[in-house]
């Protein structure tokens, strides 16, 4: 008996999978992340168990609160996608394998504090608002490579990986796609200044991960087309 969930992956699987064939990539090299805000832990744990490795969550509360009820047997990746405050960063560190919305040099220098007290190496990805909507997170484009000149002078133990992004709702599939051409030509010429790899990309969500993929994405970020609509 195939659940929902599986039905629902199935589906995003295929769609990745045509629109990577489609520019000549590979579906292997776009992760698909869970977003779980608002989802239980079963239907989190069983599209972990359908083979979804990562998992995405907004809120440090939500997030402490799943892992604690985790299934003990069941490994996954947890990242953290939503807006992160400073006061929190002690708190949640502990519990998330990246940080994937890092969007000023003060909540950087807590995060590598941090990890450095725990002798770690964290994951980021640098949040980019690229849209200009004043309701998203992120640092304009022209604050993105004083940031990560400020993350790679100060904070050894922060390991940038990529950029991540929210695609602009208003304006449809030309600004959509122009907002994710925006974040990979960025990490393009961040790549050049810096001389490290900065490979992901993490844009696309369930209305347009398909032209993510297309623009490059390795990393879509699904809620709602794999769990279906939140309340
Ligand atoms: C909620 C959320 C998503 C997923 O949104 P869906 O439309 O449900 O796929 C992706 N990224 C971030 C940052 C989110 O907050």
């Amino acid at each position: 008996m195939v659940s929902r969930i599986e039905e629902n992956i199935q589906r995003v699987r295929e769609t990745i999978a045509s629109a990577a064939e489609r520019c000549g990539r590979r579906a292997e090299d776009v992760l698909l992340v869970a977003v779980t805000k608002t989802r239980t832990v079963e239907e989190m744990a069983e599209a972990v168990r359908c083979g979804v490795g990562a998992l995405g969550e907004n809120r440090v509360q939500e997030l402490l609160l799943k892992r604690e009820a985790w299934p003990a047997d069941l490994s996954a990746e947890w990242r953290l996608i939503g807006h992160l405050q400073r006061n929190k960063a002690r708190k949640v560190l502990p519990a998330v394998d990246a940080v994937d919305s890092l969007d000023s040099l003060e909540l950087a220098r807590t995060l590598g504090r941090i990890a450095e007290e725990s002798g770690r190496s964290l994951p980021v990805l640098l949040e980019v608002n690229t849209s200009g909507e004043a309701s998203k997170e992120g640092v304009a484009p022209e604050g993105l490579f004083p940031l990560l000149e400020g993350v790679l002078a100060e904070c050894p133990n922060l390991s940038p990986q990529g950029l991540m992004t929210i695609g602009p709702l208003e304006g449809g599939e030309r600004a959509v796609r122009g907002a994710f051409a925006l974040l990979r030509t960025l990490a393009e010429g961040a790549r050049k200044e810096f001389s490290i790899p900065l490979k992901e990309l993490s844009m696309g969500m369930s209305g347009d991960f398909e032209w993510a993929v297309e623009e490059g994405s390795t990393m879509v970020r699904v809620g709602t087309a794999l769990f279906g609509a939140r309340n």
